[in-house]
């Protein structure tokens, strides 16, 4: 017997789009200025690069189609040989480890914990093999940043920074994206801001920038239309796209105004996106925590999230207790899923069969079998966050029963 059935909340509808951004639509289409380059200056996309770099306190930004398009072109701005070793977390997204075959290099993974941290032991000794890093904060779950950054510059590796799910996320009180060489984000629905697509990269690196803005697509000179910070010395820049002009290739990954125009009139929504996250995730966990099968991993000290989904452990059943506990979850009505046991998942790394190099990870490995994965939209009311909670820890108490009175 198990308590009456509680109504599940809905995670999938996204939030609105605010209705203050359907003017600048409308205007676009009337215009049907839709390309970034088009206009002489203040393309709702030169407008969105000035203000997210504001925002996050980086010199230069540039808007791109996907955060996969802004890893990739991060990887040619290094300018980084054929065949260069990437190291990445055995725990990302798909798109990750493609953006390196993309660029021509090889993904290196390296291990991940079951607080879905990167493993710093195996990330150094893996570290001497590598020619650069990208840092998948995945899920919004900061890996120790102090320890990465010195372990890189020690050996002058770049880090690129994938903070396509962190937008929002600090570390000692800085922005997560604003730590490495260049911080790489996403619009993509699933996001803090939703564009439907879109991504950006941000650097104060002069020459990395000119070098991703022309291969994004800037032909013959709209790269003009690029600026630094209002204020900043332009001559780094200009330099910059002298030297590089007409000597890379241009990838075409722009980003068009339409997208530009509805990330920009979320971006004041953002803090209190965070605020929510935050809360609602952190209310959660507590509930979740108080059942002995589920763990909610903290985070690091210096570390202040900004998240849009749970992810916990299992704790103490096997296999098929896990699957059940999924299964009954879902018939309630909120989707779990267990990353290593949903078929054909994008995060588990043994389905990464495109890579040149397939590694065992053990104890990655360990960790997918047994973490799940919950979206918890900033826009869930606390009621609605309880009945979320009631769903999960019924659905256990249904799978391992009251309380075992011995030990696991
Ligand atoms: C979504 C996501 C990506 C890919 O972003 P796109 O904009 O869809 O290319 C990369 N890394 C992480 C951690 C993500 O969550």
């Amino acid at each position: 017997m198990h308590a009456p059935a509680v109504t599940p909340p809905n995670v999938h509808d996204a939030e609105p789009i605010p209705a203050a951004v359907r003017g600048e639509i409308d205007r676009l289409l009337q215009s049907g200025d839709l390309f970034r380059y088009t206009a002489p200056q203040d393309a709702p996309v030169s407008l969105l690069e000035s203000e997210f770099a504001e925002m996050m306190g980086s010199k230069y930004a540039l808007a791109v189609s996907s955060c996969s398009a802004a890893l990739f072109l991060s990887l040619k701005a290094l300018d980084l040989p054929r065949g260069a070793r990437v190291l990445i977390p055995g725990f990302t997204f798909a798109a990750v480890p493609s953006s390196i075959v993309h660029a021509d290099c090889v993904p290196v993974l390296c291990e991940v914990g079951e607080n879905y941290r990167i493993d710093i032991t195996d990330f150094e000794a893996k570290l001497d093999q590598v020619d650069a890093v990208i840092i998948s904060h995945m899920r919004g779950h900061t890996s120790d940043m102090d320890a990465i950054m010195a372990l890189c510059d020690a050996r002058g590796l770049p880090v690129i920074e994938d903070a396509a799910h962190s937008l929002g996320t600090l570390w000692h009180g800085q922005k997560i994206g604003t730590i490495g060489r260049i911080g790489c984000f996403s619009f993509q629905s699933y996001k803090l801001v939703n564009a439907g697509e879109g991504g950006i990269l941000i650097t104060d690196d002069a020459e990395l920038v000119a070098r991703a803005v022309i291969m994004s697509g800037a032909y013959e000179h709209t790269w003009q239309k690029h600026k630094s910070r209002p204020g900043d010395n332009t001559s780094d820049l200009r330099d910059a796209f002298q030297r590089w002009q007409n000597k890379l290739p241009l990838y075409n990954l722009r980003l068009s105004n339409l997208s530009a125009a509805i990330i920009r009139a979320q971006l004041p929504e953002i803090p209190r996106r965070v605020r929510d996250g935050r809360a609602n995730h952190d209310h959660v966990a507590a509930r979740l925590n108080q059942s002995p099968w589920i763990e909610v991993p903290e985070a690091l000290g210096p570390e202040e999230r900004a998240p849009d989904s749970i992810q916990f452990n299992m704790v103490g059943l096997d296999e098929a207790e896990i699957r059940a506990f999924a299964e009954a979850a879902g018939t309630a009505g909120v989707k779990v899923q267990v990353f290593g046991l949903s078929q054909d998942n994008a995060r588990a790394y043994w389905n990464w069969q495109f890579l040149p190099e397939m590694p065992e990870l053990p104890r990655t490995r360990e960790m997918l079998m047994r973490a799940c994965d919950v979206r918890l939209p900033a826009r869930l009311t606390r009621a609605k966050c309880d009945a979320m909670a009631d769903i999960l820890l019924d659905a256990v108490a249904q799978v391992a029963g009251p309380v075992r009175a011995y030990g696991t």
